[in-house]
């Protein structure tokens, strides 16, 4: 990667995001948007769904951007992660999407932590993001950024998506006022969030590099 004028120049001329999921791909395109590479999705090129199967986010991670990288022959970033509750040792962890079904459903999720927080008094959770970038030469390399924060009961907010209207950052835009990521601004959150400080991460690393 290079400094060229504004931009950042990568060495790939094209990058896949490894995610079938909306809400991350709007967010990833955004961290990349100063990045000189050409941008597809997974959803994009048709390709298919990989089983995640990893017992940690970093294990997860690395099944999705390697698997991307060897469908499409590109280099490719990944994205794993989840929200994990202090009161239920961790959970849902890396089962966070699968918490939601397969409709992705995440008022289910939601409605599940309810129930099982029902008689909790600790609500402390963070939310957890591994980034994997495959290079199109199979090298890669992990970055991992994590947001302490609180769950709110019932949700509030209907900005961003998954867990986001459950999770009280511990980073906040307002002194007063204590918001959910559901009720940030994208462009706060998207400073502001775990998956910014690890993509930060990715980025010191392949300034480094070139
Ligand atoms: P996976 O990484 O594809 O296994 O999915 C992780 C799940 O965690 C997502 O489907 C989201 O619901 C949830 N998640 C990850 N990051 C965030 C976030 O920034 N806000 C809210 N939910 C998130």
């Amino acid at each position: 990667m290079a400094l060229n004028g504004n931009f950042l120049t990568f060495k790939e001329k094209k990058l896949v995001v490894a995610t079938h999921n909306n809400g991350k791909l709007t967010e990833i395109k955004n961290l990349l948007k100063d990045i000189e590479v050409e941008v597809f999705s997974s959803t994009g090129l048709n390709l298919p769904i990989p089983k995640e199967n990893g017992s940690t986010f970093e294990e997860n991670a690395i099944i999705k951007s390697s698997q991307t990288t060897i469908q499409s022959g590109y280099a490719s970033i990944s994205d794993d992660s989840g929200l994990m509750i202090d009161a239920l040792n961790g959970a849902p962890g890396i089962y966070s999407a699968d918490w939601a079904g397969d409709d992705r459903d995440f008022n289910k999720a939601i409605k599940k932590i309810e129930y099982l927080m029902r008689d909790k008094n600790d609500f402390s959770a963070k939310m957890i993001c591994v980034l994997c970038l495959t290079w199109s030469d199979k090298r890669f390399k992990l970055f991992r950024g994590e947001m302490k924060g609180k769950i709110q009961l019932p949700p509030r907010g209907t900005k961003g998506f998954g867990y986001d209207p459950i999770f009280i950052p511990s980073i906040q835009p307002l002194d007063n006022k204590l918001l959910t990521y559901g009720e940030i601004e994208p462009e706060f959150k998207n400073l502001n969030s775990h998956r910014n400080f690890a993509f930060n991460k990715l980025l010191d690393y392949i300034t480094d590099e070139r």
